[in-house]
């Protein structure tokens, strides 16, 4: 079972941000912003290479709830999901990176 997978089943304490069925936000053990969280399906979907269009509809409108959570949604945040060896995906369930609370440098 992968990393997130054992988290989503509580084998691996998180600090949650927020929760529903489908999805959940969670504080990134290694923060590279004052505000880094990462946001997961429940099940498991290996990168954005496999996700449905369904699915990734849903988690949209779950990670606007999260940055409405965060009060960040006026200021902004970046989201990023790396994908593959080459997008540097260490954990290989599909999820994203909503980093805020900063003025973030320009990556493109
Ligand atoms: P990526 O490099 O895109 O696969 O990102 C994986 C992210 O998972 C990294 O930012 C890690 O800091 C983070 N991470 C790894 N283990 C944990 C954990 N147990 N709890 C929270 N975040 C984690």
């Amino acid at each position: 079972m992968c990393l997130f997978c054992k988290i989503i089943k509580g084998e691996i304490p998180n600090k949650t941000v927020l929760e529903d069925e489908q999805f959940l936000a969670f504080e990134d053990i290694n923060p590279q912003a004052k505000i880094h969280v990462l946001i997961i399906p429940k099940i498991h979907v290996d990168s954005f290479n496999e996700i449905s269009s369904e699915l990734m509809k849903d988690i949209t409108s779950f990670i606007q709830k999260v940055a409405a959570t965060l009060g960040v949604k006026e200021k902004g945040y970046r989201l990023i999901t790396n994908i593959g060896q080459d997008g540097g995906q260490e954990v290989k369930h599909i999820h994203f990176h909503l980093l805020a609370g900063e003025q973030l440098g320009a990556l493109v």
